[in-house]
């Protein structure tokens, strides 16, 4: 299993060993319930603007199989390889477990800088994407979705692409898409707002009013950028903290998110440019006093150099595997408790709306926003409760209870199919 190999995969691994050692599962299933079961690299030809032909590396990691299809994203990412995508698809399986979701993990994506690359080639990038899939991909095998450098409009070229070859029109092939396409309204701001419902659930549990709450939000992409506006304009709490890969910006007073979001929509997307006064490092930011630091960019940016200097009372992990297991014990000794909601609970907003548009899709049967957001937060409440209810009877941090309840909910599937032939 040499092919997952990098930080990314080690941390899953490590991860993974703790929770089985907490578990007491024997040595002999161990690799059974951790490695995946299919692991697909694809070299994907694409004719570039220049007139060059480029050769782009795809990747697509289905971990297990045992519980329904696999479910995952797809990132576009310059260096993406079978470790950090396998890193992926196993906390994507832990996560739907948790939250009750018939599915196995995936993730996939293109080793690439989508920022580099025109909107044709964009779009080209995406199509052989999905071509290069369709041998392995289907509404009852695996289910796409946005992540890291994909947005709704990648997911409708993934669906016209898989819809051309079977000669009708298959929205249930992904989720993330346009609702126009049969998205489902709510989709795009579900992760950012399950981040916001879970950030106030956990303030009641330690007993802090959002009125008098701050908050440092890393990443302001489809993620952070809802997060940020769902935590100030519905649950009240100020936001004195804001990055992306461009800049970063700090004041203690409160960021105005209306100008910033002006700011933004003006110049691609990104923060940089705003304003000169309120710059700040961004590892600095992450430092900064706040009640509640919100990573939602990328992996391993809460190490073991910054995790004894975090100033913050909540940790909502709304990126995959913002924290090294090295962090995890510098916190987990902290006398001053940092409350941590784990990656596989506090961004699982995301799969578990994907999960509701591929229902509705099956069914042609459309909900309203009303009912997308209520059930939404009915099954973050239950998921937010059992965590809770686990750390507490086992003793452990919320990511080792979080990961328990998932890995053993796979592990019980495994036990009951039994192994074929
Ligand atoms: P995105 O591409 O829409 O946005 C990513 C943001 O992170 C951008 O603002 C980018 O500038 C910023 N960023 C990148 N590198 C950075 C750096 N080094 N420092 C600071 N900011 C940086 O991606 P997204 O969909 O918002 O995903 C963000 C994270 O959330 C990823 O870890 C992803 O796996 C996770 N996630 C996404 C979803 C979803 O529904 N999109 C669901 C669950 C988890």
């Amino acid at each position: 299993m040499d092919i997952y190999s990098g930080p990314v995969f080690e941390m899953a691994r490590q991860q993974f060993r703790t929770v089985a050692d907490h578990l007491g599962i024997p040595e002999n299933e161990r690799d059974r319930l951790l490695y995946p079961k299919r692991a697909i690299a694809v070299a994907m030809p694409v004719n570039m603007d220049d007139g060059r032909t480029r050769v782009f590396r795809g990747y697509r990691v289905q971990h297990h199989l045992t519980l329904g299809p696999t479910k995952g994203g797809t990132r576009f990412a310059p260096n993406l390889d079978f470790g950090e995508v396998g890193a992926l698809a196993i906390w994507m399986s832990w996560k739907c477990a948790l939250v009750g979701l018939p599915y196995g993990g995936a993730k996939g994506g293109v080793a690439c800088d989508p920022r580099t690359l025109s909107k044709r080639e964009l779009e080209a990038v995406s199509r052989r994407y999905m071509q290069e899939m369709i041998p392995f991909v289907g509404p009852h095998t695996d289910i796409m979705a946005p992540d890291l450098g994909t947005n709704e409009q990648v997911m409708a070229w993934f669906m016209d692409t898989y819809s051309m070859f079977q000669g009708h029109a298959v929205a249930e092939i992904v989720t993330g898409k346009p609702v126009a396409l049969g998205g489902t309204v709510g989709r795009r701001e579900a992760t950012g707002r399950g981040i916001a419902y879970l950030v106030a659930r956990a303030l009641e549990a330690i007993k802090l009013k959002a009125a008098a709450a701050t908050a440092i939000v890393q990443g302001f992409g489809n993620v952070g950028a809802v997060a940020a506006v769902t935590l100030a304009r519905r649950i009240g709490v100020r936001i004195v903290g804001l990055a992306d890969h461009t800049a970063a910006y700090y004041d203690a007073k409160g960021l105005p998110l209306d100008a910033i979001e002006t700011h933004t929509h003006a110049h691609d997307g990104v923060l940089a440019g705003w304003s000169k006064e309120m710059l700040i490092g961004g590892n600095e930011l992450l430092t900064q006093p706040c009640t509640v630091l919100v990573p939602a960019a990328i992996e391993q940016v809460i190490t073991e150099k910054n995790a004894g200097h975090l100033r913050c009372r909540i940790l909502a992990e709304g990126a995959n595997g913002p924290t090294t297991p090295a962090a995890d014990a510098i916190l987990d000794q902290r006398q001053d408790e940092i409350f941590v909601i784990p990656d596989i609970l506090c961004n699982s907003g995301g799969v578990v709306v994907s999960y509701f548009e591929w229902v509705q899709d099956l069914q042609q049967l459309f909900w309203t926003e009303t009912e997308v957001n209520h059930r939404l937060e009915q099954i973050l409440e239950a998921a937010f409760q059992q965590v809770a209810r686990r750390g507490r009877n086992d003793r452990v941090s919320n990511r080792i209870a979080a990961m328990a309840l998932g890995v053993e909910k796979v592990r019980a599937g495994k036990q009951l199919r039994g192994l074929f032939p």
